[in-house]
């Protein structure tokens, strides 16, 4: 891999010098592919693995064409999810640091609709959605397409498996024929090519090949002769590595649930994500994941969409998936641009199959390791560095992330370095603190103002 920076681009100084305060100082293989052809308004496919930094490579295009004096839509992303949204409209904001008033709106299901269409009517300059939402707003007319120049699929794989081909395709007959399309995809299964040919216009194709990743992910595969045994391995393998980051990945919620339970027992603390959770309990879930307060997320594919947490240093497969391509989604979860990771599969006796596919699949080969003869060591325990506190208060008593801090350290006399990462949600926020220090946190906020109110404070 070639290190290159950025300065070789048609870029602002102001944008280069943003992209350097937020640590990208060389380009990824990625945006160094695409980049050259996007910014000159040509339509691209972009194929990379998730991690590569596919998010920057559209957003600085977009964000270069903008006109921020025009106060109108001018782009727009589609995704396959609320939670991949999210991820890149934050990643936006953060690009789009070193202009002001740059307004990004997120229009996911999930939510209410109405808060949506009051936002629209203010106006925005990106819009990020998933498409039936989109789709929704545009049939009726709660804001004009007009002026989008910028089309982006993002994930386009993924919305294709989750049935939005048709929602897409209606999206666009409401936009501009006159309008750079990009698609980025994990993958490129036929349906991709069908899609593109409709709403493309000569894109040029780029692709990273997928060698460089294999090698900094370290994968292993154990053999597990009862279904019982899968527990104890775990145990085994999170003992062995003890990562502070680790999702585990069952195939269904019920074994979710069960190994949830069976860690409890062991007095290890989990967060279980799957699809029968409410919306605001798998964001919540996130939260405290990715601010590092629970080393371990037991997941359902479903429910991991989407899932980018930094420094992952383990993912496991409890159970194998039963489709070689998931396999990587899931492995792909760790390494993250350019880390590496650990990838620890379990391989049940009727899973020789799915394993001899997925070996295939990824074009290596893998002997199945057994840990029958290593022992539990019952003493182990993962403890987590982070405690998360709730504050029942966010964006709509504006509360900002400087408030929490200010309050923590000016007014409860914390030091910075014990206050971790800060989430603002609509009606609430979290914010992580040293494990030591927690409860002077708790009573400090509990009794103090915030922006000069008072909130209710709970450990979660
Ligand atoms: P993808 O969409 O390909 O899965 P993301 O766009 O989410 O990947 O990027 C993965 C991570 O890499 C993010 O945390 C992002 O902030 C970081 N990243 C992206 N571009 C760069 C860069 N040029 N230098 C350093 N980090 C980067
Ligand atoms: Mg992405």
């Amino acid at each position: 891999m070639t290190n290159k920076n950025f300065y070789n681009l048609p870029l602002s100084k102001e944008m280069i010098q943003n992209l350097n305060s937020i640590g990208y100082e060389f380009m990824t293989p990625i945006q160094e592919k695409s980049l050259p052809y996007t910014l000159e308004n040509k339509d691209l496919i972009a194929k990379a693995k998730t991690g590569s930094g596919k998010t920057a490579a559209f957003g600085i295009t977009l964000l270069d064409k903008l006109n921020v004096k025009k106060f109108r839509i001018q782009s727009m992303i589609l995704c396959p999810t609320r939670e991949l949204a999210d991820q890149v409209a934050k990643e936006l904001r953060l690009i789009a640091k070193f202009t002001h008033n740059v307004k990004i709106t997120t229009l996911c299901g999930g939510v209410p609709y109405k808060p949506q269409v009051h936002s629209l009517s203010h106006q925005a300059h990106i819009i990020v959605g998933t498409p039936g939402r989109i789709l929704k707003h545009l049939s009726e007319e709660n804001f004009l397409p007009n002026d989008i120049n910028t089309l982006v699929l993002d994930e386009a794989d993924r919305m294709l498996d989750m049935g939005f081909n048709d929602d897409i395709n209606s999206i666009i007959d409401f936009l501009p024929k006159q309008r750079q399309t990009l698609l980025f995809s994990a993958t490129y299964p036929d349906n991709i090519n069908n899609l593109s040919q409709n709403i493309m216009n000569n894109p040029i194709t780029v692709e990273i090949d997928t060698v460089h990743e294999k090698s900094i992910i370290n994968q292993s595969f154990y053999e597990i002769n009862k279904d019982g045994e899968k527990k104890d391995a775990i145990l085994k393998i999170l003992n062995n590595f003890k990562p502070t980051s680790t999702v585990i990945f069952c195939n269904t919620k019920i074994a979710c649930d069960n190994l949830a339970d069976d860690f409890e027992d062991f007095g290890l603390d989990v967060l279980v994500l799957h699809s029968d959770l409410e919306q605001r309990d798998r964001t919540e879930c996130l939260v405290l994941f990715a601010n590092k307060s629970y080393p371990i997320l037991i997941a359902t594919d479903v429910a991991a969409r989407g899932l980018d947490i930094d420094n992952l240093d383990l993912v496991i497969n409890y159970d194998l998936p039963f489709d070689s391509e998931v396999y990587t989604h899931r492995i792909g979860r760790t390494a993250r641009a350019g880390k590496s990771g650990n990838a620890v599969s379990l391989v049940g006796s009727t899973d020789t199959e799915l394993f001899e596919d997925i070996q295939d699949y990824i074009e290596l080969n893998f002997e199945l390791k057994s840990l029958k003869d290593e022992k539990i060591n019952y003493d182990f325990k993962l403890t987590s560095e982070w405690r998360t506190l709730y504050i029942n208060g966010g964006k709509k008593s504006k509360v900002r992330a400087g408030d929490i801090l200010g309050a923590l350290t000016a007014n409860i006399g914390l030091d910075k370095n014990d206050i971790g990462k800060i989430d603002i949600m609509e009606r609430c926020s979290y914010v992580a603190v040293r494990t030591n220090v927690v409860k002077k946190a708790l009573d400090g906020l509990s009794n103090g103002r915030i922006k000069g109110k008072y909130f209710k404070i709970y450990e979660k």
